[in-house]
């Protein structure tokens, strides 16, 4: 029996899930957003405008899907115990450069979802969100700050709204291992952000999602744009995304199959197929050409195939792997990874 973890049958749909609009610091509409991607064959983009929340279910048509989302920012102003704290100068300005501070994308299950968890109208106060009125937005009072307890506190509340968490850019962010490890319900890592990468050359951490995983924490992996089109351009757009399967292109299947974990990412392979045969105990993978299909595990069980047009692996399972990666790169040097998968859910 094949137990298929990537389906060729099932419709395989590009998605960006990080993205800035004119609802704040981005350069593009909404709509002019949609049409953007449309014409570079996307058919699913997560709004992700800073701090606020819009109903983007207007976007919805049955050839695209407008995830309603925001990108949370959590900032160390106050905590001096960070070496990157240089919060205001003389004038009172602030430094937000120097500041260390956590991102995290929250993609609502609801499209209509613009109640504001774990939001004061304190942690409105930035420029992203000063051209909206206050009292026009609904908050739960909750005041985030930079300490593990209110970042914990924030996921849970996200969680149990009915958001999926994508913890994003940590090289950007200035984070340190503590400030991610342990940190329980994160739906997804960011392990490619194009427009951070762009500005760092840093931001593909991929190491990061390892290390996470070996220390206990069960995520996927995820990539995105973050593209704010300055001058109207798309120099940071189409570098990072996912391809999500569904039956049925509408919000619900797009939103299950994230949760679930029917997508990987890349920014450039395929991976057309990944089953398990349960007659052999093998994994198998399709995938367009590629130079190394490369098997990661728990435990120092790393296989690599390599060659010049591969397109097919497998790979036995010996039983202590505990869980398996996939990750695809091409002879351009692009990537395409699945997440974790744990073999105890295929009964290993
Ligand atoms: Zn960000
Ligand atoms: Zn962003």
């Amino acid at each position: 029996m094949r137990i298929y973890l990537i389906n060729p049958k099932q419709k395989w749909h590009k998605a960006n899930l990080h993205c800035h609009t004119t609802n704040s610091d981005g350069n593009l509409t909404p709509l002019e957003m949609k049409k953007l991607y449309q014409e570079h064959g996307y058919s699913i983009v997560a709004f992700t405008d800073h701090e606020l929340l819009f109903d983007s279910s207007y976007l919805t048509d049955e050839n695209f899907v407008a995830i309603t989302a925001s990108e949370y920012s959590i900032s160390d102003l106050k905590n001096p115990a960070y070496r990157t704290y240089v919060a205001r100068d003389e004038n009172g300005n602030v430094h937000w450069r120097d500041i260390k501070t956590i991102h995290l994308n929250l993609f609502s299950k609801d499209p209509h979802s613009t109640f504001h968890i774990a939001t004061s109208y304190e942690n409105l106060t930035d420029y992203h969100t000063k051209k909206y009125s206050p009292n026009k937005i609904e908050v739960d009072g909750y005041h985030r700050v930079f300490t593990k307890e209110s970042i914990q506190e924030v996921i849970d509340r996200a969680n149990k709204a009915g958001f999926l968490v994508q913890f994003n850019h940590p090289n950007w962010s200035l984070n340190t291992r503590e400030d991610y490890i342990d940190l329980k319900g994160l739906w997804s890592l960011e392990i490619l952000n194009y427009g951070t990468e762009l500005e760092t050359g840093a931001e593909y951490c991929i190491n990061i999602y390892d290390d996470m995983l070996r220390s206990g924490q069960k995520l996927f992996c995820s990539m995105g744009d973050d593209n704010h089109n300055r001058d109207k351009t798309a120099v940071d757009s189409f570098g990072g995304f996912n391809y999500v399967g569904v039956d049925n292109l509408t919000y619900d299947e797009v939103m299950h199959s994230l949760e679930v974990g029917n997508f990987y990412c890349s920014n450039g392979p395929k991976i057309k197929s990944l089953y398990i045969d349960t007659k052999d105990g093998k994994i198998y993978v399709k995938c367009s050409k590629a130079v190394n299909i490369i098997f990661v595990s728990y435990n120092r069980g790393f296989r690599n195939y390599s060659g010049e047009n591969l397109t097919t692996a497998d790979f036995k399972i010996f039983g202590k792997e505990e869980y398996f990666r996939i990750t695809v790169k091409d002879k351009y040097g692009k990537v395409a990874h699945t997440h974790a998968y744990y073999l105890k859910d295929y009964g290993y």
